[in-house]
């Protein structure tokens, strides 16, 4: 059954914890490793509602490719190809990000990464347990079989919009793998088709505060741009020229959002899917990140009364930059203020249809053409926006090679008008850097004012005091790796006496 040739797992799995988190069906696991069954051929997600299969019967994989590479097979009840995503660091992040959303050669990859082939192929496996190219094969296999399985996208679609380029090839490895051609597989199951629009179900590890994400976008929100309301998430979408929206709600009595999707060209969806994931941090486990955070005195009641508070991402990096100087130094409703009205000016119509959505924030291009007047900007902040504009025209990868907040920040505080808090700001929410920290913020220095006033040594307590940035990079020491995820709990708390 199993194939000869697969790379055998990392020893990161415990089977004492695998065994009794799918024993109890413990939803925390859910995405964190998958149980295949010698006998049967079949691999399951831990909250699988079939009998459990015994201890000795089994074997454990970190992945759902890992498992098919195996030679197994997903189980039609459990579904493995929907569960969400593994956390990972950063770095081993944004290596299959770029790997499963372009069709670029590994070395193209590990050269952005400013790795040799053989260190990105080194350094992938240890983290996925599985070759670049193996994975990003049952990667596109697996995304394919849940579309086949939960949307009404034409087979087509299907096969472009999981990374495959070629039907020919596609419908050969979905039959080589499932022993089935993706009609055959796609009949297996009865799919909602009283929408016109694709709609993917993205699960995520509870806890999840669905409001707490709303909420957070909502008082960011860009009108014509981005609607948000009590239950959903909305934006217009651009890519290369081509437009669309994205709905993003969650799903009653499941632990996952759904997006729904109308892009002029499906082929984008995988980028689309991607990019939500990390928008919403759906893979983030948030059981590391609690257990660490609550070891701290101030951060531990934050920690227990808003449980599953994720860092909310962006979905646009550029579009990020331009907000995040824009917020420099003023309140989160100026900056949505100015950002709302550069997007009115300069951005281009939304070419769908679409009732509360208008127009697509500027590009590149368009905002280049800006001159920015009469829209309420200091003469500084307008000089800060083309020096920006004109750097990233000549740099258009630099955030595509992020390597380290250290390095993004000697090279972005080189520009005239940019400092570490926009550095630390975009690499946070932009970059979701979990350990990005904009120390300099005025959120933060209100929340830990009476600490670290404090602190101070006693002759100074009484003077106008004023915390120093150094003071609170050091009182953050002890959050890292986790100093973004402080920062939300922080401004939280803010939020929370208001
Ligand atoms: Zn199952």
């Amino acid at each position: 059954m199993a194939n000869k040739n697969i790379i055998e797992e990392q020893n990161m799995l415990d089977p004492t914890i695998c065994f009794k988190a799918r024993m109890s069906r413990d939803n925390r696991f859910d995405g964190k490793f998958y149980t295949a069954v010698m006998s049967t051929g079949i691999f399951c997600r831990p909250i699988c509602p079939a009998r459990a299969a015994k201890e000795e019967n089994v074997r454990y994989f970190k992945n759902a490719a890992s498992a098919q590479e195996a030679g197994f097979t997903p189980c039609k009840r459990c579904l493995p190809e929907q569960a969400p995503e593994q956390a990972m660091p950063l770095q081993a992040k944004r290596m299959s990000e770029s790997l499963l959303t372009t069709h670029q050669s590994i070395e193209t990859i590990a050269k952005q990464f400013d790795l040799s082939e053989r260190q990105f192929r080194r350094i992938f496996s240890n983290h996925y347990g599985l070759a670049p190219k193996q994975y990003r094969q049952h990667h596109s296999l697996l995304l394919a079989r849940k579309l086949l399985l939960t949307t009404t996208l034409s087979i087509a679609d299907i096969c472009f919009a999981s990374g495959f380029t070629s039907l020919r090839r596609f419908n050969e490895q979905v039959k080589s793998v499932y022993k089935l051609t993706p009609s055959q597989l796609r009949q297996q199951q009865s799919r909602a088709t009283d929408d016109n629009f694709v709609n993917i179900k993205l699960q995520y590890r509870p806890p999840f505060d669905w409001q707490g994400m709303l909420k957070f976008f909502h008082l960011r929100q860009l009108p014509g741009i981005e609607k948000v309301t009590e239950h959903s998430y909305q934006r217009s979408i651009t890519f290369d020229g081509k437009t669309g929206w994205i709905e993003i709600t969650q799903l009653p009595n499941q632990f996952a959002l759904n997006l729904r999707v109308m892009i002029e060209d499906y082929s984008l969806l995988n980028k689309i899917i991607v990019k939500v994931r990390r928008m919403f941090d759906l893979d983030a486990d948030m059981s590391v990140i609690h257990k660490h955070l609550s070891q701290d005195e101030t951060l531990a009641p934050l920690v227990e009364k808003f449980q599953g508070i994720r860092l909310p991402g962006c979905w646009d990096i550029f579009e990020f930059s331009i907000r995040a100087i824009l917020g420099q130094q003023v309140s989160v409703k100026a900056a949505t203020t100015l950002a709302g009205r550069i997007a009115e000016k300069y951005g281009s119509p939304l070419t769908v249809v679409h009732e509360q959505l208008s127009y697509c924030f500027p590009t590149l291009e368009e905002m280049t053409q800006a001159d920015f007047s009469n829209i309420g900007l200091t003469q500084s902040r307008i000089q800060t926006l083309h020096t920006w504009l004109d750097f990233y025209q000549q740099y258009p990868q630099v955030f595509e090679q992020y390597k380290n907040l250290e390095q993004l920040e000697d090279t972005l505080t080189a520009l005239k008008g940019i400092g570490p808090w926009t550095v630390n700001y975009i690499a946070m929410r932009g970059l979701s850097d979990p350990n990005a920290f904009p120390a300099a913020d005025l959120g933060i220095i209100k929340s830990l004012y009476e600490e670290l006033k404090n602190a101070a040594p006693v002759d100074k307590q009484n003077e106008r005091f004023k915390p120093k940035t150094r003071d609170i990079i050091a009182r953050a020491d002890k959050w890292q790796p986790w100093r973004a995820y402080a920062t939300i709990y922080l401004w939280l708390s803010l939020a929370a006496q208001e």
